[in-house]
């Protein structure tokens, strides 16, 4: 954790390295395959020249001074980075990686904030709350293994495939979308 660049959240960057080692495990644990070669490390780095909010580079994180002045209260912006670091996502598609980094966040870390729901307009591909929301549903029809794990495996083998959807539910990623969004028992309606 390196605050150095920026004094003024060296409290606050011991708070999210406290966050950070507490959901390193359980993110971990949800991330790994066999395909898989866990990662033991992570940097922080408080950057006080980007004007983001935060972004994963491999194992190292780095997070804007400019935006955690104000909000250090944001420690769900680290859950989503730690989740990039520790996906390690080679062969998946974004729309997958950022869908994985959201439902860390919002559906483990901090279950009690509103999930964006998906507008007319969107589809699963837009990635991030609805490329979670699709997840969600789909694991609901799975038994065996979560469906985290089974695409995992695909991306960190490099062996991404679209119809891995069809192999999981005898249905594509599309049709398991519309499905979700017309379903009157799904939990936005
Ligand atoms: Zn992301």
């Amino acid at each position: 954790m390196d605050t150095s660049k920026a004094p003024e959240l060296a409290e606050f960057g011991r708070k999210v390295k406290k966050v950070m080692e507490d959901w390193f495990p359980f993110v971990q644990t949800l991330m790994t395959t066999s395909a898989y070669s866990p990662i033991t490390k992570i940097d922080v780095f408080f950057d006080p020249d980007y004007d983001g909010v935060a972004y994963a580079a491999g194992t190292k994180i780095v997070g804007a001074v400019k935006y955690f002045k104000d909000h250090q209260d944001d420690f769900g912006a680290f859950i989503h980075e730690m989740t990039h670091s520790i996906h390690q996502a080679r062969g998946c598609p974004g729309w997958v990686v950022e869908g994985f980094a959201e439902w860390t966040r919002r559906w483990f870390y901090e279950p009690w904030t509103e999930k964006r729901k998906p507008r007319a307009d969107e589809t699963y591909k837009s990635g991030y709350t609805n490329a979670a929301w699709l997840m969600v549903y789909i694991n609901s029809k799975i038994t065996d293994k979560p469906v985290m794990y089974h695409l995992n495996k695909l991306c960190q083998a490099g062996n991404w495939r679209d119809s891995i959807f069809e192999e999981l539910t005898g249905k594509s990623a599309d049709q398991l979308w519309n499905e979700m969004v017309n379903d009157q028992g799904y939990p936005w309606k």
